[in-house]
C-alpha cells in the first residue's frame, strides 16, 4: 500500500497483441486492433471558433468544414465512428467521413442524431445509444458509459441543450449543441481503451471498469473536484493515461507550429495530481498523427 505522496511502483507492461492508437489532434483518436479500425470524435477541419479579438466560442460563427484535411488524414475505412457528444470539434466533420466511407457506421445519442439527420445522414448508419450498452460487434465490443462535459471555470456547461427533433442544417458553431455526453471503452479482445471526449465524467459510471489504456481530455479541470485523482482511482489505476484535447483546435495539422500548441502544463498537473494522491498510471503525451501501439 502506498501513502500519499510516495512514489509506488511502476505498472506492469502491458503484454500480448497490442492496440495501435493514433491522434488525429483535438479530442479525435484511430484506434486498430487485429484488422479491425474505429474512430472516436474525429475533427480534422480545425476551424477558428473564437469571437474575433477573444477567446470564447463564437456562436455565430460559420461552420467552414475542410473535407480536404479530413481525406489527407483518414485514408482507411472505419467501421465505426464513436461521438462523445454533439459540439463542432467532436462532430462536424463526420457526415463527411460517413459519406466517404459507405460501410462504417456511427455511434451516438439521441440528440447528435438529430443533428447528423439535419445533416442528411439516415438513422440506417446510425447506432443511437443511451448510455450503458455494451454492444457486440463479433470480436469488438464498445461499451457506452453514461458521462459529463467540461465545465468553465464559473462552473458552466458550454453550448448546453438537447435537440428532440431534427433541426435546420446547421450553419453555426452554435447551432451543435452538447446533447448527451458519453465515454467509450472499446475492447479488442487483447486490449480495454477507455476514451473521454470531455474533461469531466460521472464517478459512479466508472465502477468496475478497469480498462488497460484510459485516453483522458486535458482541458481545464479547475472546476472539477479531483479530476485526476478520482478518475484514476475509480478506474483501478490504468496502466497508461493518454493525454488528449490539449492541442489550440485551430492549427493546421501539418503546420510546423503545431507542436507548440499543444498544453504540456495539463498532463505535468495530472502526473503532479495523481502521484500526490499515491496513485499510479504511466502519463503519455502522444504526437498528432503518430501511431503508437499498447
Ligand atoms: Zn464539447
Ligand atoms: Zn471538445
Amino acid at each position: 500500500m502506498s501513502l500519499p505522496g510516495t512514489a509506488a511502483a511502476a505498472p506492469a507492461p502491458l503484454s500480448g497483441p497490442g492496440a495501435t492508437l493514433r491522434w488525429l489532434g483535438v479530442a479525435g483518436w484511430e484506434l486498430s486492433a487485429n484488422g479491425r479500425r474505429v474512430l472516436f470524435d474525429p475533427y480534422l477541419s480545425r476551424m477558428e471558433y473564437r469571437v474575433p479579438g477573444g477567446s470564447a466560442i463564437n456562436e455565430r460563427g460559420r461552420l467552414a468544414l475542410r473535407p480536404d484535411l479530413v481525406d489527407r488524414t483518414i485514408t482507411e475505412a472505419p467501421e465505426l465512428i464513436m461521438v462523445s457528444h454533439g459540439h463542432w470539434d467532436h462532430v462536424a466533420d463526420v457526415p463527411h467521413l460517413l459519406a466517404r466511407f459507405p460501410a462504417a457506421r456511427v455511434v451516438c445519442g439521441r440528440s447528435t442524431a438529430f443533428l447528423l439527420e439535419a445533416w442528411d445522414v439516415p438513422r440506417t448508419r446510425m447506432i443511437v445509444v443511451r448510455g450503458g450498452e455494451n454492444l457486440e460487434f463479433g470480436g469488438l465490443s464498445v461499451q457506452v458509459v453514461p458521462s459529463l462535459h467540461s465545465m468553465t471555470a464559473e462552473h458552466a456547461y458550454l453550448l448546453p441543450g438537447e435537440l428532440s427533433a431534427k433541426p435546420r442544417p446547421p450553419r453555426t458553431l452554435g447551432e451543435l449543441v452538447e446533447g448527451e455526453t458519453f465515454a467509450f471503452q472499446v475492447g479488442f479482445g487483447t486490449r480495454e481503451v477507455l476514451l473521454f471526449g470531455a474533461t469531466n465524467y460521472a464517478e459512479r459510471e466508472l465502477a468496475g471498469l478497469t480498462p488497460d489504456v484510459l485516453v483522458a481530455s486535458m482541458t481545464s479541470w479547475k472546476p472539477v473536484h479531483a479530476y485526476p485523482a478520482r478518475l484514476v482511482r475509480a478506474l483501478g489505476s490504468p496502466p497508461l493515461t493518454v493525454a488528449s484535447h490539449h492541442d489550440d483546435m485551430i492549427t493546421s495539422l501539418d503546420s510546423p507550429d503545431l507542436p507548440a500548441t499543444i498544453n504540456t502544463a495539463g498532463p505535468a498537473a495530472f502526473r503532479t495530481e495523481v502521484a500526490a494522491a499515491g496513485l499510479v498510471t504511466n502519463v503519455h503525451e502522444p504526437t498528432h498523427r503518430k501511431p503508437f501501439t499498447v
